[in-house]
């Protein structure tokens, strides 16, 4: 009773508001407003980039959500992430298709450059966050971050063509030295043409691994 009226108290005071939209929430327990939630939506059309067996996306990027991912990466909002990664349980059974048992989930790494203006890697983040999830759902996966690198700083791909991208992307990750699975899960967040997965996914066939899957947060269908 003390709580609820606390809780209550704590709504008044500092009312909670949306993840995307920003508008005020009727109630202290819920995320997103009616609107915003209706509009994040599974991405369900993912075409599996260049030499990656399986791959899948949880999100379609577009409203709520790329709203949600902005406020993530660029100003590090902790109730935007907060919101996309609370939605990543009732996704688990579709993303399990592209993550075996005992995969080794490997997210892929930002610029080091990127990473020191920002602080903080959202790529990272989520794949630590579905790693611990599927822990916590008894699906044993590895979770590497110190296998692949970035042996050059690319520049920003926005305007370029998916081949274009892979030009730009040529030679431009490496994977350490001694590493082998069985099955490598890659990661990342925004995925538009599939350029930067199929040149991880190359670098780690040509380091021997012969299955690679992929799982995003987000598909966008902009070419
Ligand atoms: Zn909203």
């Amino acid at each position: 009773m003390f709580i609820e009226t606390l809780n209550a108290l704590k709504h008044v005071l500092w009312p909670t508001r949306c993840a995307a939209c920003d508008v005020l929430l009727p109630e202290p327990d819920v995320l997103l407003c009616e609107d915003c939630s209706d509009a994040v939506q599974p991405a369900a059309d993912f075409v599996c980039p260049d030499n990656i067996e399986r791959a899948c996306a949880v999100f379609r990027y577009e409203g709520a959500v790329q709203q949600m991912i902005a406020k993530w990466k660029y100003h590090e909002d902790y109730g935007a992430r907060h919101a996309l990664l609370a939605c990543l349980p009732a996704q688990l059974e579709r993303l399990r298709e592209c993550i075996p048992q005992n995969a080794c989930i490997i997210p892929v790494p930002p610029h080091p450059k990127r990473l020191r203006e920002r602080g903080f890697d959202p790529v990272w983040q989520f794949a630590n966050e579905l790693h611990k999830l599927l822990k916590r759902n008894d699906i044993p996966t590895d979770f590497r971050d110190d296998v692949l690198s970035r042996t050059r700083h690319t520049p920003h791909q926005a305007s370029l063509s998916h081949d274009e991208r892979m030009h730009n992307l040529d030679g431009a990750f490496h994977v350490a030295d001694g590493f082998t699975a069985d099955h490598v899960v890659l990661i990342d967040d925004v995925v538009t043409t599939g350029a930067t997965a199929a040149t991880c996914a190359l670098a780690l066939k040509n380091a021997g691994i012969r299955h690679i899957s992929f799982v995003a947060l987000a598909y966008t269908a902009k070419s």
